[in-house]
């Protein structure tokens, strides 16, 4: 039998190995010689020719440690590879945890007995015909390297890995039975039409559209016991900023057998999740992006949480989007597929409207909860940058109460842009082409890039003089300013603030339990929040990322703040949001304030038709980079003539929004077309990408290719 064989390390290409019989199958780890070299393989498919003009080497035989992959997780990998241009083995790197592989002893083994030569051989070979067998680190102590070589060489000893039990896979075979004894399920009425609907429907693919408040959540859970009652599973994929310990309590109440994975865990803790899952231990996982290749058995549901997030999409190599692997994964295994979400992304509103998805509404909150009114105010007529005088009044009305408040502001730190305006001085990051952000309390000047971070000294830089102004503003500014009205201690919530590991439990826990009536944050405050006594949420800066040459600015507007709005009111007591603004007449704004998505929907699918952007398009973003500046447009403007097609639209090479990061000098490469277009030129792009990685300059660029990027800065 022949198979087809990743050989870890090797990129460019996958070759053929054979073996006596058929050994094999898809998925094993097995040992192959590459070049001369014993290298790992894996398995991806069967080889149907049969002859073969070279000669095919034999597998020389499995990788005793190694967990196989399942065929449908290989066929997962092949078309992440081919769909987002990257290397195999990154995809093979972040499926699984790095430690899981069984761990081994190698063991010098008794063969047969020779004459002796000398007193050093007599005592060798009495020891190990005594003992059988013993470690080759013992082995190695005793008699040194030499002794040892020459008679695995002579074959007097041989050499044998040992496999210790795997610390991470239990044995499944006497099966661990759970009792379910779940609390009853009381689905509201329209949660119940729902659930049915994908219980009972047709279709693999759904989009569930429902207003926050509304018991998405409910319905998800129901879904899940639907799965382990039909002796199943199911991917619970949320993103990052969402896995809160409330959400990890939520399901840990509801089943017993759920594996949580996320990156705060330790590396042993991830192994031993991922073991649960694969032994079938546990049946349900909830996790973020990468959580998507859990090795789930007979998998019924994947359900994607805030769909719309960009999140989803890694941002670094392989850069894959977990939705569209989760679509690719739910096809492969044959299971159903539910997006949720209540500002869902333009794209996948659109699929669901045409059909390819089935659209799912949920347009009630749970309970009695009405949804909070929305109030716009034009900061151009304000005295302050901070506050407009309805937000304070509004603040202290709720404070006089006993509720509670959240103000969101869509950047960290205390200011974003220092410049001394004796000489107009601005600190910059020597690393990257942007402005160093100044952190207040730490009492330093950090870039939101490289992590470079340098003291702060109340002086400019440059001319000396105690003269520096503070804008771009940051939570912790916003908190400072807060407190210079209110005088009352203040929760902040950012990723500085949220560094170790339980601060989310606390900062949960301190606000839920009202220790504090006012939480300021970043996006991270915007998701998933429950608290029941919060009445005001006011937005500080709504169009911070209105402007970004992006074209989905608009959309990530939309959705921000709507969430954010929707942390408001949610239990017994009426919420109200105030969105504060310099552009009241965008149309982003007016259908924030109109909490009008479908209305938002219809104008932007109209703005991205005329432009062709997706879902009308597909795109590739292609960034060049160097420590060099000098040559890297030649470089770049080389590439760009060899992928050149005129049946896409490729744009530059020009300098990105952000021309230098950690060093890099950077150029883009912007490509839109249909499709089939674009399917086509990714062959190209693969193509030439090779080539220019065994060229002389590979050293000298990087070529970075990003298919649908999310990211366009
Ligand atoms: P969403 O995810 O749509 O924003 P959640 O699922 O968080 O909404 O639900 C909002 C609140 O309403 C939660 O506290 C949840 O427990 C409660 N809730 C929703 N549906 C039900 C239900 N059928 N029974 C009991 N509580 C519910
Ligand atoms: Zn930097």
């Amino acid at each position: 039998m022949n198979y087809i064989v990743y050989v870890e390390g090797v990129e460019n290409s996958f070759y053929t190995y054979s073996s006596k019989g058929n050994l094999y199958k898809i998925g094993d780890c097995v040992w192959v010689t590459f070049r001369r070299r014993k290298k790992i393989g894996i398995i991806l498919s069967y080889d149907e020719l049969a002859n073969h003009e070279f000669k095919v080497s034999e597998i020389l035989g499995r990788v005793e440690e190694e967990v196989s992959y399942s065929e449908e997780i290989i066929k997962l990998f092949l078309w992440i590879q081919k769909y987002y241009l990257c290397n195999f083995g990154d995809v093979v790197k972040i499926s699984r945890p790095k430690n899981i592989k069984s761990s081994y002893s190698k063991r010098i083994i008794f063969n047969r007995s020779v004459i002796p030569m000398n007193i050093e051989e007599k005592e060798f070979i009495d020891y190990i015909s005594k003992k059988q067998s013993v470690t080759k680190t013992t082995m190695l102590k005793h008699f040194g390297k030499e002794l040892l070589e020459k008679f695995i060489n002579s074959q007097v000893v041989l050499e044998k890995n040992e496999i210790k039990e795997n610390k991470y896979i239990k044995n499944m075979n006497n099966g661990i039975e759970y009792k379910y004894n779940r609390k009853e399920s009381h689905l509201t009425r329209e949660q119940e039409v729902v659930k049915n609907m994908i219980l009972d429907g047709e279709k693999r693919y759904y989009l569930l559209k429902g207003i926050t408040g509304s018991g998405k959540t409910e319905v998800y859970i129901e879904l899940v016991k639907d799965a382990l009652e039909n002796n199943g599973g199911a991917i619970f994929l949320v993103p990052e900023i969402s896995l809160t310990p409330q959400m990890i309590d939520r399901f840990r109440r509801e089943f017993h057998e759920i594996a949580i994975l996320h990156s705060r865990m330790t590396a042993k803790e991830r192994a031993l999740e991922w073991g649960a899952i694969y032994s079938g231990e546990k049946k349900v996982v909830l996790g973020v992006r990468s959580a998507i290749f859990a090795p789930v058995k007979n998998l019924k549901y994947i359900i994607i949480d805030e769909e719309h997030e960009g999140t989803y999409k890694q941002d670094s190599n392989p850069r894959y989007n977990a939705k569209y692997v989760a679509i690719k994964r739910a096809e492969l295994e044959g299971c159903k597929i539910v997006l949720g979400s209540a500002t869902p992304s333009i794209e996948s509103y659109y699929y669901a409207k045409t059909g390819v998805f089935k659209l799912l509404e949920l347009t009630k909150r749970y309970g009695n909860a009405t949804e909070p009114t929305m109030r716009l105010v034009n900061m151009k007529d304000e005295k302050s940058d901070f506050f407009s005088e309805s937000l304070i009044e509004e603040i202290t009305v709720k404070l006089r109460r006993e509720e509670q408040i959240m103000l969101l502001l869509n950047r960290k730190g205390y200011s974003t842009f220092v410049q001394c305006h004796s000489c107009g001085h601005t600190e910059m990051c020597p690393h990257c082409s942007i402005s160093l952000s100044y952190y207040k309390k730490d009492g330093i000047y950090k870039c939101n890039y490289c992590e470079y971070t340098k003291k702060f000294s109340n002086k400019c830089s440059s001319c000396g003089e105690k003269t520096l102004d503070f804008s771009g503003k940051g939570t912790e500014r916003v908190e400072s300013e807060l407190n210079e009205l209110f005088n009352i201690p203040i929760l902040r919530v950012d990723s500085e603030t949220t560094k170790t590991r339980d601060s989310h439990k606390k900062i949960y826990d301190d606000f839920l339990n009202k220790r504090y009536s006012i939480m300021v944050g970043t996006q991270m405050i915007s998701k998933g929040f429950h608290f029941p006594e919060v009445t005001l949420v006011g937005i500080i800066n709504s169009d911070s990322i209105l402007n970004f040459p992006d074209f989905r600015a608009g959309e990530k507007t939309f959705q921000l703040v709507s969430q954010a709005a929707g942390r408001a009111g949610r239990a017994k007591k009426e919420g109200e949001v105030i969105v504060q603004t310099f552009q009241p007449d965008n149309y982003v704004i007016q259908k924030i304030i109109a909490n009008d998505y479908v209305g938002f929907y219809e104008e932007e699918i109209d703005n991205r038709k005329i432009l062709s952007y997706p879902p009308f398009s597909r795109i590739i973003n292609i960034i060049i980079s160097s420590k060099k500046e000098e040559g890297l447009e030649e470089y770049s403007t080389e590439f760009y003539n060899e992928i050149k097609s005129d049946k896409v639209e490729i744009y530059g090479p020009m300098t990105p929004p952000i021309e230098k990061i950690s060093g890099n000098y950077r150029n883009q490469i912007f490509i839109k077309g249909s499709r089939n277009e674009i399917n086509r030129i990714k062959i190209k792009i693969a193509e030439i990408v090779l080539k220019y990685k065994s060229k002389d300059r590979k050293n000298i660029y990087r070529i970075i290719v990003d298919v649908d990027p999310i990211n366009l800065m």
